[in-house]
Parts: structure tokens; sequence; C-alpha cells
């Protein structure tokens, strides 16, 4: 008998029909023989919903009294959902009982809106699966030390369910959503891409710390740190198919290297809308210039990604960086009131309409020429490159928004994702 963590999206639990096949296939392994942990995500658009109605209501506030409200609100989107589920279980006669983060507790620090999980206390949940219980516990969500309500970050509820299995060291952690395993690329943007059977831990933690939303990046994480198995499958399946089969089926996220080793170069391909650029023209070239202008950034808490510096010209020189696109606003005023006056630089101009397009992949280690075959491929299409980030394995590029899905086209075919590996 093992113990095992589900958890469900938004869309998978998206109306009572779905709660019910949920509960079904939940009831099918819990009678199996397993000790089953679930952890759902609100229903779909219902954390949209409410995020909207507190901004009717005041639309750019963005203070910790204001943020602590916003948790206290879309905290209840999952515990309805928790309730419902437990519902529909105790209706398909499995005994069940819910609970939100902090009745468990999971304890988080106050980050209200990007809480980060500190400690989970199982003792509840263990003495109820001891009764034989399924615990419902509610996703993206714990409790600060004042006993504050918080949330973990949208699409949170992954990183909910991980920590939950590697606190009470499940035997796996299934996260079923609405495609059934990770791709090659966003299936919604290119229809040719391809499940991957298996992917690493460290691919997957460039893919989801690069835009592919199909896993919450502290998830991954998580699982990282924990050794947690962690696999994505999907919640359309009939719920009645074969166990055996389900638990084999997906994408698992695999801790060896070795595996991969023949595999393709370049494994997936991610983008990204949520940034910004902005730059910083005929900034005087001398030690120092960076500090200046990031350390205000970083002061003022506003995280900074892709960075570049242009060859100095007249003793001038660009600064550009990017920001998540809700800081943009934030980032360009506090450079013109702040950074501007003291440094002499001339003037701050950006774009919000930009993307991010990556491609990632281990075997990038190994092989030369694979970022160059990425802008040939861009250039082919005329696509302008404006900025360039690289690691070991991955490399992205800052282009204009308007030709992000044919990028990220183009890189799938050029580094033959579309075909099976052989
Ligand atoms: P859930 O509500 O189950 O948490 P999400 O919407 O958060 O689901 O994540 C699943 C979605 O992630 C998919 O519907 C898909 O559009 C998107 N996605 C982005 N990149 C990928 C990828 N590489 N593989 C699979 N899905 C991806
Ligand atoms: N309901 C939350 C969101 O929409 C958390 C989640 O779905 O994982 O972001
Ligand atoms: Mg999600």
């Amino acid at each position: 008998m093992a113990l095992i963590v589900h958890k469900y999206g938004g869309t998978s639990m998206g109306s009572p029909e779905r709660i019910r096949n949920v509960a079904k296939r939940v009831a099918k392994w819990a009678r199996a023989g397993h000790q089953m942990v679930v952890v759902p995500s609100a229903m779909s658009g219902e954390t949209n919903r409410l995020l909207g109605l507190a901004k009717e209501l005041a639309p750019s506030k963005s203070s910790a009294a204001y943020n602590r409200e916003l948790d206290m609100l879309a905290a209840t989107g999952e515990q309805a959902s928790s309730a419902l589920l437990a519902i529909a279980l105790q209706a398909e006669g499995m005994e069940s009982v819910s609970y939100a983060g902090w009745q468990v507790p999971i304890k988080t620090n106050s980050a209200f809106t990007k809480a980060r999980i500190e400690s989970i206390d199982d003792d509840r949940v263990r003495a109820d699966l001891a009764a034989g219980k399924v615990v419902v516990i509610t996703g993206f969500q714990g409790v600060d030390e004042e006993a504050n309500i918080t949330t973990l970050g949208r699409g949170g509820s992954d990183t909910s369910a991980v920590a939950v299995a590697a606190a009470m060291k499940a035997a796996e952690c299934l996260i079923y959503t609405d495609v059934d395993g990770v791709y090659t690329t966003d299936p919604r943007v290119v229809a040719e891409a391809r499940r991957l059977q298996t992917v690493s831990f460290e691919e997957m933690l460039e893919m989801a710390s690069l835009g592919s939303k199909v896993l919450q990046i502290r998830s991954v994480e998580f699982a990282g740190k924990y050794k947690v198995p962690l696999r994505v499958l999907s919640s359309f399946t009939p719920w009645d198919i074969d166990i055996n089969e389900e638990a084999k089926s997906g994408t698992l996220i695999t801790f060896e290297e070795d595996e991969k080793m023949e595999q393709a170069v370049v494994s997936g391909i991610a983008f990204n809308r949520d940034e910004a650029k902005v730059s910083v023209l005929g900034v005087p070239d001398k030690p120092g210039i960076a500090y200046h202008i990031l350390g205000a950034v970083a002061d003022a808490n506003i995280e900074v990604d892709v960075i570049i510096q242009n060859l100095s010209k007249d003793g001038k020189t660009d600064f550009s960086f990017t920001v998540h696109r809700g800081e943009y606003a934030r980032t360009v005023e506090l450079l013109n009131t702040k950074v501007l006056p003291s440094l002499g630089a001339a003037e701050v101009v950006g774009d919000t309409k930009i993307c991010k397009v990556s491609i990632v992949g281990i075997g990038m280690r190994s092989h030369v020429g694979v970022a160059s075959k990425m802008f040939r491929s861009l250039s082919e299409e005329g696509i302008n490159i404006q900025m360039i980030s690289t690691s070991e394995i991955k490399t992205s590029v800052v282009i204009d928004e308007k030709y992000m899905e044919l990028a990220v086209r183009a890189l799938h075919k050029a580094f033959d994702l579309d075909q099976p590996v052989s």
C-alpha cells in the first residue's frame, strides 16, 4: 500500500460533472489499496473571477495590506473546490475530509500573493489516512505565523501538491491536467508538438522558469530538492481505465541524466509574453553603472531578467533589461525620478510588446552550434533578435511579440521536435 498524492487543475475541476469524474478516479486508486491525498485547484476561471472583483474596487493598488486581502479572497476558490470534491468522494462511498491550508497547517512566509512554503505538519492528515479516509487539501494556499491566509502565486496548486508529497514522503505525486503530459512546446500553439515520455528535472525546471505553465516552477524545485517522483498526465481519460496503464501514462520527470544521453539536443521550446523591455540610453560608460541602475531596481523589489549593455561610443552606452510586464510602469517611473537625474543619462525608453522564446535541452552542453542554428532559423523567418541570453542548457531570445508563434513554430521544426526520437 503506497501513499499517493493526486493534483487536479482548474479545468479538471471545472464542473460538477468533472468533479464527479475526479472523485471516481480517486476512489479507484483508494480501492486499489492506496492511501490518497488529493490537492485540487479552484474551478476553472474562479481565481480570475475573484481577483477581477478586487480589481474593480481598487485597480492598481499593490500594498501588503491589499495583497493580504487578495489572498484572503483568492483562497476561497480552492476551499470551495476542495469541499465539493470531498462531498463527491462521499457520494462515491468513500470516507473523505477536506482541509484548508491553515487547518493542516501548511506554514508559509508572509509574502502575500507569492508566499513560500516553510513547513507542513502532517499529523492530522496521517491520522485520517490511517482511519481509511481520503484527504483533500486545498491547493495554492497556506498560513503565515500571524495566522494570515497566504497564497503561493498563480499556478501554485502544483507546488502545494509536490510539497505535501515531499513532506509525507509519498511514493508518487501525479499532476492531472488538461493535456496528457509535458510536450515539446505548448500543444495549443504548435499542433505538431509531441508528448515527451520523460523529461529531465533540469529541463523541466528551465521550461517552467521560461514560461511553460504546465508546472509551476516552485513545484519542480521542490520535486528536485526532495526527489519526489513526479508525473504529469491527463484528467480527461475515462476514469475507469486500467490503473496500471494510467500509472504509466503521461510524462515522468526523471532525475537520471543518463537516460537522456541519446536523445535530442533540444528537448523543448518555451515562450513567455510576461516581460517588458526597458532601455536607458546615453549612459556614461564608467565603472558602477550597472550597479547604479540595477541596484535601484532591485531595491524596489523589481526582478530583472535579460540584461544587455552595448559597446560604448564617445564615452556613452545604452543599457537594456527586461522586467515583468506588470512592473514596467513602476520601473520607468523609478528610473526617471531616481536614477536618471544622478546618472546624467539621456532618456529611458521601453517596449511592452516583446516576448521571450527559449530552446531548452541538456544535450546543448555537449553540442556546439545549437544557438547559431536558432539564430539562423529566426533570420530565415525575418525575425529580428533584440536580446540574447544563454546558459548551459538554454538559449533565450527577446523578439517582437507579434512574431512569437512564428518563431516557436520555426524553431520546433528546425530542431526536428515534430519527429519521433529515434
Ligand atoms: P492546470 O489548470 O491543470 O494547472 P495549466 O493551464 O496550469 O493547467 O497548465 C496546463 C497547460 O499548460 C496546458 O493546457 C498547455 O496549454 C500549457 N502548456 C504550456 N507549455 C506546455 C508544454 N510544454 N507541455 C504541455 N502543456 C503546456
Ligand atoms: N487557482 C490558482 C490559480 O488559478 C492556483 C492553481 O490553479 O494552481 O492560479
Ligand atoms: Mg496550473
